[in-house]
């Protein structure tokens, strides 16, 4: 029956990516909509999005240029969040939080000066990690557990690896294993005066990384090439380097804007969730207004849903500080008691909807990829259900590994079945996906990503367009029954104690 002799046959040729969703037969759920009854995905327009990109983009126009938190452009679009949900007869709440920022003043440095001088280029060669202290260093150089060729080994990881550290140097590791946040903890416990972490082999550039508590050393991360000839010159002995960072850091206050439809059960709650805050390099429109102008459009619509379709509240977040690592949605979840953490059926999560050159990512719940994060039990069965969408209006999809890049992240970490789904930022678009989505191969999926141009002509609107239609159906199906994602069940799982997530919004942690 289900195809398995050829699906082994196949699953051998085919990269799993493919395999489990677009193999399954498609299960049509129950009509969503009693017949003669409205569709969510039909009352759900382009018209009912685009005025909101045009209006988010007019609120970074006029106050500096974007919509970061901390800045007026984001408090503004709190308000027009909140204003556009009362007039459509929701009783938004706004939630304050506070959470750690960190800025560097100004440019940092990285040079050998023993035997000889060099100087590294930022952004090229190295990069500092978010958090890291500020100072002017210069000293040997001490390269700490590296290891063999090719392997990720666990530089820095354990506290014997700096026996015999001298105190005052700068320790030299590989990324690998344990966090950044660990390494350089160690490396400033054996008394380093800076931190070198460069990247894993294979993985290109300087590591965009952040060692997430404020340190008190300076930490720099070098590119896989530039370290391992540090490690080399180090081993060899006479190395040294100067490592220069000027940064501050400290608490900024932030809010996310929260709100339920008055109708489903309250401790069955199916929460959309999209970032509301840009970078401040840029106005964030696709980045992340396509996300929170789809919310604002459904939740707009839902309320002309009959009873039998809102069985299930359906509550809708706009988050605040994802950009500055997930700290809103993180800021949400953690403030949840039990009882309420557990009323969460599942989270869908929508950030970036409308990339220019993008595709049609559905977030990887069942793990066919084999990448990222394992999601909790029932996240494949809401990828399925915005795959078999699609297949349905003979529309392509494509896997979105789960790295934990997005407000998803904090659910999952307790256990949260979640969804959702992008169109890519900056990562490269092949062949198969050209010729799958059109666009153009060997280019990235959005040009604009966290730049100025990242406005409303930035934005694929047809495909933004089915791209909330595709969210508009699975949310009236899961307002009507989740019982495909968590039974129904009114008692969620625990915290998933072998979570371990690679990002924190835009840094990574390992
Ligand atoms: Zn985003």
């Amino acid at each position: 029956m289900r195809k398995k002799k050829l699906l082994t046959g196949v699953a051998v040729a085919l990269p799993a990516a493919f395999l489990p969703a677009a193999l399954l037969p498609t299960v049509l759920p129950p009509a969503d909509a009693a017949p003669g009854r409205p569709t969510l995905a039909g009352l759900v327009t382009l018209k009912d999005v685009e005025p909101h990109l045009k209006a988010f983009e007019e609120i970074a126009d006029y106050n500096g240029g974007h919509r970061a938190t901390g800045g007026a452009g984001y408090d503004v679009s709190v308000k027009y969040v909140v204003g556009r949900l009362r007039k459509a007869g929701l009783r938004p709440e706004i939630q304050k939080f506070r959470y750690p920022y960190w800025r560097e003043r100004s440019g940092p440095v990285l040079a050998r000066t023993k035997p000889s001088r060099k100087s590294y280029k930022r952004g090229e060669d190295f990069a500092t990690y978010a958090f890291s202290g500020s100072g002017d260093v210069t000293a040997p150089v001490i390269a700490v557990d590296i290891p063999a060729k090719g392997e990720d080994g666990t530089s820095g990881c354990d506290r014997r690896d700096f026996k015999g550290f001298k105190k005052g140097s700068i320790a030299l590791m590989q990324r690998g294993t344990c966090t950044f946040e660990t390494k350089a903890a160690r490396a400033r416990a054996a008394g380093a005066a800076a931190a070198v972490i460069y990247n894993l082999p294979g993985e290109d550039g300087p590591v965009n990384g952040t060692v997430v508590k404020p340190s008190r050393i300076p930490v720099v991360g070098p590119t896989h090439e530039l370290g391992a000839a540090l490690a080399k010159a180090a081993k060899k002995g006479g190395l040294a380097l100067r490592v220069k960072t000027d940064a501050v850091h400290g608490k900024r206050s932030a809010s996310n804007v929260i709100a339920d439809t008055e109708r489903g059960r309250g401790d069955n709650v199916v929460l959309l969730g999209a970032h509301l805050d840009s970078v401040e390099d840029g106005p964030g429109i696709n980045d992340n207004a396509t996300g929170a102008a789809a919310l604002l459009a459904i939740a707009g619509k839902i309320g002309k849903l009959g009873k039998g379709d809102l069985r299930n509240r359906v509550r809708f977040a706009w988050w605040g500080a994802e950009e500055e690592g997930l700290r809103g949605s993180t800021h949400y979840v953690e403030s949840l008691d039990r009882r309420d953490r557990d009323a969460i059926a599942l989270n869908l999560n929508f950030d970036m909807l409308g990339s220019r050159n993008g595709t049609r990512g559905v977030y990887d719940g069942d793990h066919s990829t084999r990448a990222g994060i394992r999601a909790p039990a029932g996240s494949g069965a809401i990828e399925k259900m915005f795959r078999d969408y699609y297949k349905g209006r003979k529309l392509p999809t494509t896997e979105s590994s789960l790295n934990g890049r997005s407000d998803y992240g904090p659910f999952a970490e307790h256990g949260i079945p979640v969804g959702g789904m992008d169109t890519g930022a900056d990562g490269v678009k092949t062949a198969a996906e050209a010729k799958a989505f059109g666009g153009r191969a060997g280019k990235v999926y959005d040009p604009c990503y966290h730049a100025r141009c990242d406005r409303v002509k930035n934005v694929h609107l047809r495909f933004l367009d089915t791209n909330v239609d595709g969210i508009a159906h699975v949310t009236q199906h899961l307002a009507r029954t989740t019982v495909a994602v968590n039974g129904g069940a009114r008692v969620q799982p625990l915290r998933d104690p072998s979570y371990r997530p690679l990002w924190q919004g835009p840094y990574r942690l390992r």
